[in-house]
Order: C-alpha cells, then structure tokens, then sequence
C-alpha cells in the first residue's frame, strides 16, 4: 500500500533509459535488461580480464560482468552508481555476478573480498564507495568474509590539469597500503572494482596485497572497457 503510494508519487524509472518501471521489474526495464552487454567471461574460461594484467599481476581467475562502451547503457549506469548516488545498482550486479560465481567452482575457493578502496577524503565527499554492496553481495553469495580493513587508500588519486615534476613524483609513491597482514595469510582473496580499463589500479592494489604470504588473487569487476 505504501509502496503503491510512494510509486504514485515518485515512480521508479529505469536506470538506463528513464521509462516508468512495471511492479515487475528492479531498476531495468525488460528491453535494456535484455540489451545489457554481458561478457559471459567466468562461465566461457575467457582469458580477456587476465589478459589486461598479463606479465604485471598474476590471476586465479579474473572476470568482469559488462562490456562498457562510450556513450553506452553500461556508462549511464556506472555514473549514475558513482556520482548520482544510486548505491542501490552496485547491490543489483553484485547478487547477479555472486550469484553466477557461486555456481562455477572455481570462485567457491574464494576466502574474502576485498574493494578497491577510496581514499577517505572522497569517500566523505561521494558519501560512500561504489564498489561496498558490489562487493558485499558477492560475498554474501559465495558465504565469504568482506574485508575493508586490510587495504587503504593513503593518497588521493585526482585528475590535474596541472602537473609540475614534484607532483608527479610524488604520486610514483604507494597509492596504497596493506594493514594487518596477518589475517588473510593464505588465503585466496577476490579483489573487486567497478571498471577495469588498463588495469592499472588493479595492479597497484595487488602490488600490496600480494605483501600477505602466500595469497592467491582473482578478479572481478562490474564491467571492462573494450
Ligand atoms: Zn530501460
């Protein structure tokens, strides 16, 4: 009854092409539901997530739900997930993507989940990271531990138009630290962000982890940028 008020008064629209929702349907409507590009990677073995990161980081296993494309649906949803507040997209891919992984035996080996952290700064600026309910409902779908405390974000990544030498260089430093080493000694652990592009970020953030003994590492993303 509430609900069918609050939809009288606010309507639901899909978060791609802004048509009203139908009672049915969760922030898609059918159509873009069934034009989302999805990979398929995880269920076909494909190689191109670890491709990007080949000779830098060494994968388990590595897998991102979309395909992104410029101008394309899957852009219109990751900004309206980080900068328009719609937490509630990340939670939407994470039970979709957990839910798939759990059914491929290769990821049940997972331990924990780690984000891509932000620095806090932005994080109290955006209110939130993108990345969390993506990554706790992954976690919650392969019955594994979510961990935000064992990697920091110690430097806050900005685009500057201005770029002296001093700056640069300071930003060759760690742009990321490893706390608590310890507790995740051995285990196999699934890094999660929401775009991959070079890999870049990914690769600075494995770079710390893999300061843990003996971890294993995978991958997964929302989506990769062709
Ligand atoms: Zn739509």
């Amino acid at each position: 009854m509430i609900k069918n008020l609050l939809n009288l008064f606010f309507p639901q629209v899909c978060e791609a092409c802004k048509n009203i929702l139908k009672d049915n349907e969760v922030l898609l409507c059918v159509s873009c539901r069934h034009q989302l590009p999805i990979t398929n990677f995880h269920f076909e073995n494909s190689e191109t997530v670890k491709k990007v990161l080949y000779g830098r980081v060494k994968l388990v296993n590595a897998t991102a739900l979309l395909h992104f494309s410029k101008k394309g649906m899957v852009q219109e949803l990751l900004h309206n997930l980080k900068y328009r507040g719609h937490e509630h997209i990340g939670a939407f891919f994470g039970k979709w993507l957990g839910a798939e992984l759990g059914s491929i035996e290769a990821y049940r080996q997972i331990d924990c989940v780690v984000p891509v952290p932000l620095h806090k700064s932005k994080k109290r600026r955006r209110g939130y990271n993108q990345v969390t309910k993506f990554g706790q409902e992954i976690a919650k779908a392969l019955n594994t531990e979510f961990n935000t405390t064992v990697l920091k974000k110690t430097k806050p990544t900005k685009t500057q138009v201005f770029k002296g030498r001093l700056m640069r260089s300071n930003h060759d430093g760690a742009l990321f630290k490893i706390h608590d080493k310890q507790s995740l000694e051995g285990k196999h652990i699934l890094l999660v962000d929401d775009i991959i592009t070079t890999g870049a970020t990914i690769e600075n953030c494995a770079k710390e982890l893999f300061k843990i003994h003996n971890i294993k590492l995978s991958i997964a993303t929302i989506a990769i940028a062709d």
